[in-house]
Protein backbone atom coordinates (compact mmCIF):
# COMPACT_ATOMS: atom_id res chain seq x y z
CA UNK A 1 0.00 0.00 0.00
CA UNK A 2 1.31 3.56 -0.66
CA UNK A 3 1.97 5.62 2.43
CA UNK A 4 0.13 8.36 3.26
CA UNK A 5 1.24 12.13 2.94
CA UNK A 6 1.66 12.14 6.69
CA UNK A 7 4.28 8.72 6.52
CA UNK A 8 5.73 10.51 4.08
CA UNK A 9 6.46 13.35 6.84
CA UNK A 10 7.46 10.82 9.55
CA UNK A 11 10.00 8.99 6.74
CA UNK A 12 11.05 13.01 6.57
CA UNK A 13 10.25 12.28 2.73
CA UNK A 14 8.58 15.22 2.63
CA UNK A 15 9.61 18.34 5.10
CA UNK A 16 7.53 19.66 8.05
CA UNK A 17 8.05 21.67 11.40
CA UNK A 18 8.49 19.19 13.59
CA UNK A 19 7.77 20.48 17.24
CA UNK A 20 7.47 17.20 19.14
CA UNK A 21 8.17 13.75 18.43
CA UNK A 22 8.75 10.13 20.40
CA UNK A 23 8.49 6.64 19.52
CA UNK A 24 4.32 6.91 19.47
CA UNK A 25 3.51 10.16 17.82
CA UNK A 26 4.99 12.90 15.73
CA UNK A 27 3.63 16.70 15.76
CA UNK A 28 4.30 19.16 13.10
CA UNK A 29 2.90 23.02 12.05
CA UNK A 30 0.15 22.65 9.62
CA UNK A 31 1.17 24.17 6.09
CA UNK A 32 -2.26 25.68 5.90
CA UNK A 33 -3.02 27.56 9.72
CA UNK A 34 -6.33 28.08 10.37
CA UNK A 35 -4.95 30.17 14.23
CA UNK A 36 -1.62 31.69 14.92
CA UNK A 37 -0.63 28.35 16.54
CA UNK A 38 -2.32 25.16 14.34
CA UNK A 39 -0.08 21.58 14.91
CA UNK A 40 -1.35 18.33 13.90
CA UNK A 41 -0.91 15.71 15.95
CA UNK A 42 -0.29 12.28 14.53
CA UNK A 43 0.15 8.62 15.63
CA UNK A 44 2.97 7.08 13.39
CA UNK A 45 0.88 3.86 12.84
CA UNK A 46 -1.40 4.89 9.81
CA UNK A 47 -4.58 4.61 11.67
CA UNK A 48 -7.32 5.92 9.05
CA UNK A 49 -9.37 8.06 10.96
CA UNK A 50 -10.91 7.40 14.84
CA UNK A 51 -13.91 5.32 13.56
CA UNK A 52 -11.31 2.91 12.17
CA UNK A 53 -9.37 2.68 15.72
CA UNK A 54 -9.32 -0.65 17.12
CA UNK A 55 -8.60 -1.96 20.52
CA UNK A 56 -5.73 -2.48 20.49
CA UNK A 57 -4.86 1.61 19.46
CA UNK A 58 -6.12 2.20 23.13
CA UNK A 59 -2.69 2.97 24.40
CA UNK A 60 -1.36 4.89 21.71
CA UNK A 61 -4.80 6.96 21.59
CA UNK A 62 -4.03 7.58 24.96
CA UNK A 63 -0.40 8.54 24.78
CA UNK A 64 -1.64 10.99 22.01
CA UNK A 65 -4.14 12.87 24.00
CA UNK A 66 -2.06 12.97 26.83
CA UNK A 67 0.90 14.57 24.58
CA UNK A 68 -1.79 16.87 23.15
CA UNK A 69 -2.27 18.81 26.44
CA UNK A 70 1.72 18.33 26.94
CA UNK A 71 2.39 20.18 23.12
CA UNK A 72 -0.22 22.62 23.58
CA UNK A 73 1.28 23.95 26.69
CA UNK A 74 5.17 23.46 25.23
CA UNK A 75 3.29 25.81 22.43
CA UNK A 76 2.35 28.74 25.23
CA UNK A 77 -1.35 27.41 24.95
CA UNK A 78 -2.09 26.36 28.50
CA UNK A 79 -3.02 29.69 29.97
CA UNK A 80 -5.25 31.13 27.53
CA UNK A 81 -6.81 27.78 26.33
CA UNK A 82 -6.96 24.99 23.07
CA UNK A 83 -9.05 23.58 20.71
CA UNK A 84 -8.45 20.04 19.91
CA UNK A 85 -10.03 18.73 16.63
CA UNK A 86 -10.69 15.27 15.07
CA UNK A 87 -12.10 15.43 11.32
CA UNK A 88 -13.14 12.12 10.55
CA UNK A 89 -14.71 11.49 7.29
CA UNK A 90 -16.16 13.89 4.30
CA UNK A 91 -18.72 16.21 6.22
CA UNK A 92 -16.03 16.78 9.06
CA UNK A 93 -13.99 17.76 6.02
CA UNK A 94 -11.58 15.04 6.60
CA UNK A 95 -8.71 15.24 3.90
CA UNK A 96 -5.35 13.13 4.78
CA UNK A 97 -6.58 9.77 6.02
CA UNK A 98 -4.04 9.40 8.67
CA UNK A 99 -5.44 10.09 11.87
CA UNK A 100 -4.50 13.34 13.47
CA UNK A 101 -5.45 15.95 16.61
CA UNK A 102 -5.64 19.29 15.27
CA UNK A 103 -4.13 21.75 18.11
CA UNK A 104 -5.25 25.19 17.28
CA UNK A 105 -4.63 28.70 19.67
CA UNK A 106 -3.39 31.93 20.17
CA UNK A 107 -6.88 33.33 19.14
CA UNK A 108 -9.94 33.50 20.73
CA UNK A 109 -12.03 30.40 18.82
CA UNK A 110 -15.46 30.30 17.80
CA UNK A 111 -18.16 28.19 18.53
CA UNK A 112 -20.00 26.52 16.79
CA UNK A 113 -17.18 25.48 14.62
CA UNK A 114 -18.49 25.78 10.74
P1 LIG B 1 -8.01 17.41 7.74
O1 LIG B 1 -8.77 18.36 6.84
O2 LIG B 1 -7.80 16.06 7.08
O3 LIG B 1 -8.59 17.30 9.12
O4 LIG B 1 -6.59 18.08 7.98
C1 LIG B 1 -5.51 17.89 7.16
C2 LIG B 1 -4.54 19.01 7.44
O5 LIG B 1 -3.32 18.69 6.86
C3 LIG B 1 -4.98 20.36 6.88
O6 LIG B 1 -5.13 21.30 7.94
C4 LIG B 1 -3.85 20.73 5.93
O7 LIG B 1 -3.55 22.11 5.93
C5 LIG B 1 -2.70 19.89 6.44
N1 LIG B 1 -1.73 19.53 5.41
C6 LIG B 1 -2.00 19.08 4.17
N2 LIG B 1 -0.86 18.84 3.50
C7 LIG B 1 0.16 19.14 4.36
C8 LIG B 1 1.58 19.09 4.24
O8 LIG B 1 2.16 18.70 3.21
N3 LIG B 1 2.30 19.50 5.30
C9 LIG B 1 1.71 19.93 6.47
N4 LIG B 1 2.50 20.31 7.47
N5 LIG B 1 0.36 19.98 6.62
C10 LIG B 1 -0.40 19.60 5.57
Amino acid sequence: MSKTLFEKIIAREIPAQIVYEDDVVLAFRDINPQAPTHVLLIPKKPIPRIAEAAGEDQAALGHLLLKAGEVAEKLGLKQDGFRLVFNNGPDAGEAVPHLHCHILGGRKLTWPPG
